[in-house]
């Protein structure tokens, strides 16, 4: 039987009669206000864009699912983790953070590593990086910091002195600037790196105890990435390089995954562990805490609708499920906040119920009405509790148990014993090949050289205080004097600021 012609209707499902040719008052016009047809498309194409994200604008996605490989119980009571041999579906989200939505993939930027778990007690969502630390450890910072990744207010240009000001003034950044000035800051494509929680996480069982632990996404297509020229090129022939990389490589089968290795950490190792455990700009050396795999995450299904399935998606560190929490990692702590707050600003207050964000389990609760309520908005139940007309209960053993805390309510600044630099120097002297070395040393020259030479000053300084060499290679590479580097980095952040001021 031939397949039936579906009858083109407007948005009230009335058929069209002509989509051609608008209703006028003779030939040719003018057209008449009772084209409602005409109006109706006109009003919503101007209604076609919604906020872009205001970091990670731009992004590929794809589904596929989680599998467990390893029996984690004693760790976590989390459902979707309960099993060996467990599948749970994902939506997964990559993207360059600085960047507008028409930006080019192949930045020199991190990438977003998003995860949307449909677990049958809820959502929970792992928004990570292809970065195992980040740039700032307090969310105070955080838009200043993007500010100036992004355009000068005047000029609306990407401004090279505003974004290596700001990190020279912030030397806790120095470590993901030493993996973003790397070739992994220009990665091959999605496939073809890792993803990391970068964050701690508290993990916690049956029995009510708990556990600090990090998420490394494993890439098992192996690492790749591009080299200056190269990205260089990608940029100019094919912007959308990895997105469609993405997509073309599920459409023709070879499904992407990444192994799950986990860190894990007891409260006492936690207390006596050489770095802070807590700390987003460091991470935990694999020799301290060795990971172990647990799992596997496959990408096999494209999405059919960039905008419905992509676009929509949207992702939050604060969408736990029972037995994960979060840890208090500052700047997670601020995430918790923005991330839901964006997308109540980019999406609605329903944003929840589009069917990408909607959990898969049924969502019982009171929160009522606002801009696109969709479904029975709870129909005629109760909408207030307690109430004494059968809606929903809270299950006491879904929460986090209790734990303590101390101290003084203050703006603490950040002291510990450890430096901003080991970790940064440990990465150029004992990971990084040669080759490796002399990407680094390009790749940031190329790109400081544009900014005020004070400037470029004060962060050969910061290189050479994570190791002499890698400040000295630098400091060559911009023609400046390698011992008035020296000096800078011998003084303490505060004299190297005001040095370096003008
Ligand atoms: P190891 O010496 O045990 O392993 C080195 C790690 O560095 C590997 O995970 C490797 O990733 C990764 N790596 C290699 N090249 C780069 C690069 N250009 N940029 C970022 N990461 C890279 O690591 P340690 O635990 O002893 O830590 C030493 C340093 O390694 C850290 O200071 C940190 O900079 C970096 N690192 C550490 C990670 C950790 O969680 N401990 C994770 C990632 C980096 P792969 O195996 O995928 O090749």
């Amino acid at each position: 039987m031939a397949e039936e012609k579906k009858i083109y209707t407007t948005g009230f499902g009335t058929p069209v009669d002509n989509d051609q040719n608008s209703k006028t008052a003779g030939n040719p016009g003018p057209i008449l206000m009772q084209d409602t047809h005409l109006l109706e498309k006109l009003g919503h194409f101007d209604r076609e864009r919604i906020p872009e994200r205001v970091v990670h604008a731009k992004g590929a996605g794809a589904h596929g699912y989680f599998e467990v490989t390893a029996d984690i119980t004693k760790y976590t009571k989390a459902k979707f983790l309960s099993k060996i041999g467990k599948r749970t579906e994902v939506f997964a989200r990559f993207s360059t953070v600085g960047g507008e939505r028409g930006s080019a993939d192949a930045e020199r930027d991190p990438r977003g590593f998003a995860l949307k778990f449909y677990t049958e007690e809820g959502n929970y969502d792992m928004t990570g990086n292809n970065t195992p630390v980040f740039f700032i450890r307090d969310p105070l910072k955080f838009p200043d910091f993007i500010h100036t990744q992004k355009r000068h207010p005047g000029s609306n240009l990407k401004d090279t002195s505003m974004f290596w000001d700001f990190l020279s003034l912030t030397p806790e950044s120095l470590h993901q600037v030493t993996i973003l000035f790397s070739d992994r800051g220009t990665p091959r494509n999605f496939r073809h790196m890792n993803g990391y929680s970068s964050h701690t996480f508290k993990w916690y069982n049956e029995k009510g105890e708990y556990f600090w632990v990090k998420y490394h996404f494993k890439t098992e297509q192996g690492i790749q990435n591009l080299n200056r020229d190269e990205a260089t090129e990608i940029k100019g022939k094919d912007p959308d390089h990895a997105t469609r990389d993405l997509f073309e490589a599920i459409e023709g089968g070879k499904y992407p995954s990444w192994k799950l290795e986990m860190q894990i950490m007891t409260p006492k190792e936690a207390e006596k562990y050489r770095f802070d455990p807590f700390d987003v700009t460091k991470v935990w050396f694999h020799a301290d805490v060795k990971p172990f795999t647990v799992g596997r995450l496959v990408l096999n299904r494209n999405p059919k609708n960039y905008f419905a399935e992509v676009e929509q998606a949207a992702f939050s560190p604060a969408n736990f499920v029972s037995g994960i929490a979060a840890s208090s990692d500052k700047l997670l702590q601020g995430r918790l906040f923005s991330y839901h707050d964006a997308h109540l600003h980019r999406l609605g207050p329903n944003y929840h119920l589009l069917p990408i964000n909607r959990p898969k389990n049924a969502v019982n609760y009171y929160q009522r009405d606002g801009y696109m309520t969709y479904g029975d908005n709870g129909g005629n139940g109760p909408n207030y509790y307690p109430n004494s007309f059968g809606g929903p209960e809270p299950n006491q053993n879904a929460g986090e148990p209790p734990f303590e805390v101390s101290g003084q309510a203050a703006r603490q600044p950040y002291i510990h014993p450890n430096d901003d630099f080991f970790q940064a120097g440990e990465l150029y002297r004992r990971v990084m090949t040669d080759e490796d070395r002399d990407h680094l040393i390009g790749n940031i020259t190329t790109h400081l050289c544009n900014a005020l030479k004070r400037i470029q000053l004060r962060q050969s300084a910061i290189f050479y205080k994570a190791d002499p060499e890698y400040g000295t290679r630098v400091a060559k590479g911009l023609d400046l004097d390698v011992n008035k580097v020296k000096k800078l980095a011998e003084m303490s952040q505060e004299e190297l600021v005001k040095t370096t001021a003008k």
